[in-house]
C-alpha cells in the first residue's frame, strides 16, 4: 500500500507543479485559460546555448491565422540580439512589442520567417530546453498563495535557503522580508500579506536571478512606480542583465537610452532601429516620442 501511495502521492505533487507553472507562465502573458499552441516537433533536441545570440527573421504573425478575425499583428519584423547585449524594443500601445516576447518564449509559432537561438529555429528545440534558457520579470508578477520564500524559489525548484537569500539580497527585498513576522516563512496573496507593485517585481527579480538564464525578457511595468522605487528596480534589472542577452520591452524611453540598439514597432512593423543617439538624429518617431515624454511629469502618460 504505501509502495502504491508514494507514486501516486509524487505524482500528485508533481501534476499541481506542472499545473501551476503553466498556470503562472499563462497569467504572466494574459493567456487564461486557452489551449496551448505549440508542440515539440519530432525529434526536436534540446537547445544549445552558447552565446546566446537572438535572431527574429522576418518574423509575421496573427494570434488566429484561421478564424473569422484573424488580423496580422506583426509584418516582416527582423532584428537581432547579440549575445550578451540588450536590445530595447519601443512603441505605441498594441504595436506588438509583448506578442515578440510571447513569440520568443514560443507561447505560439510564427506564421513566416523564423526566430533563432544561436542559429537554432525554436520550432526544432524541445520547449523545455528554450524555457529553461529565458527568464522572465513580467509587466504583473503572479505570486501564489504560499510563503514568500517559496515564491522565490520557484525560480529555481530545490534551491537552498542561502541561494534564496542572495537572491533576495541582490534584489533588495531581503531586508523587507525580514522584517515580516514570519520572515522568509510569511504567506503571500489574497489571504496573506499584501505586496506593492515595486515589491512584486523585486520577487520577479529575485526568481529571475535563482534561475540565472543565458537570456532575459523584461516587460516593463506600465503603472508608474514612485520615482526612487523606479530607479532601483531599474538598476537592479542592469545588474540582472549584465553579460546576458535581453529583450526589454519598455514603456519609459529613459529607462533605455544605454540599450545596444532600440527598435521601434509601429502597427506590427519595425519603423526605425538604432541607438538612442542615432534615432534622436533620425528625427522620426522615437525622437517625437522622446520629446513628449520629456516634456511630460508623468512618463507612463506619454506613451504611444
Ligand atoms: P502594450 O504596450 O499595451 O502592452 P503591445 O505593444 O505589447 O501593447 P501586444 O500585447 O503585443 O501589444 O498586442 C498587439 C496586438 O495583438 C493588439 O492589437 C492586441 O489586441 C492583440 N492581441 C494581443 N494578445 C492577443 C491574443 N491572445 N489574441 C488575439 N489578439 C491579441
Amino acid at each position: 500500500m504505501i509502495q502504491l501511495y508514494i507514486p501516486l502521492n509524487f505524482l500528485g505533487v508533481l501534476y499541481r507543479e506542472v499545473k501551476q507553472s503553466l498556470t503562472d507562465l499563462d497569467k504572466m502573458f494574459g493567456l487564461l485559460s486557452r489551449e496551448r499552441e505549440v508542440a515539440d516537433a519530432p525529434g526536436a533536441r534540446p537547445l544549445d546555448v552558447r552565446e546566446a545570440a537572438v535572431r527574429f527573421e522576418h518574423v509575421d504573425f496573427a494570434y488566429d491565422p484561421s478564424g473569422k478575425k484573424a488580423r496580422q499583428i506583426l509584418f516582416d519584423v527582423s532584428f537581432e540580439i547579440p549575445g550578451g547585449k540588450t536590445v530595447a524594443v519601443v512603441g505605441p500601445s498594441g504595436s506588438g512589442k509583448s506578442t515578440l516576447a510571447r513569440l520568443l518564449y514560443r507561447f505560439y509559432d510564427v506564421g513566416a520567417g523564423s526566430i533563432r537561438i544561436d542559429g537554432q529555429e525554436l520550432r526544432s528545440v524541445t520547449q523545455d530546453s528554450l524555457r529553461r534558457a529565458i527568464g522572465i520579470v513580467p509587466q504583473d508578477t503572479v505570486l501564489f498563495n504560499d510563503s514568500i520564500g517559496y515564491n522565490i524559489a520557484y525560480g529555481r525548484p530545490g534551491a537552498s535557503r542561502a541561494e534564496i537569500e542572495g537572491a533576495a539580497r541582490a534584489a533588495h527585498i531581503h531586508d523587507f522580508i525580514v522584517a515580516q513576522p514570519l520572515g522568509y516563512d510569511t504567506v503571500v496573496g489574497e489571504r496573506g500579506l499584501k505586496l506593492s507593485g515595486g515589491e512584486k517585481q523585486r520577487v520577479a527579480i529575485a526568481r529571475t536571478l535563482l534561475k540565472n538564464p543565458p537570456i532575459l525578457i523584461f516587460d516593463e511595468a506600465t503603472s508608474a512606480l514612485d520615482s526612487a522605487n523606479e530607479r532601483a528596480i531599474q538598476a537592479e534589472l542592469k545588474s540582472a542583465a549584465q553579460g546576458k542577452t535581453a529583450l526589454v520591452i519598455a514603456h519609459r524611453l529613459s529607462t533605455i537610452v544605454d540599450a545596444h540598439q532600440i527598435v521601434v514597432l509601429q502597427h506590427g512593423r519595425v519603423a526605425e532601429r538604432g541607438t538612442h543617439a542615432e534615432l534622436l538624429a533620425l528625427g522620426g518617431v522615437y525622437a517625437r516620442m522622446w520629446q513628449l515624454q520629456q516634456s511630460q511629469p508623468d512618463p507612463v502618460a506619454a506613451r504611444g
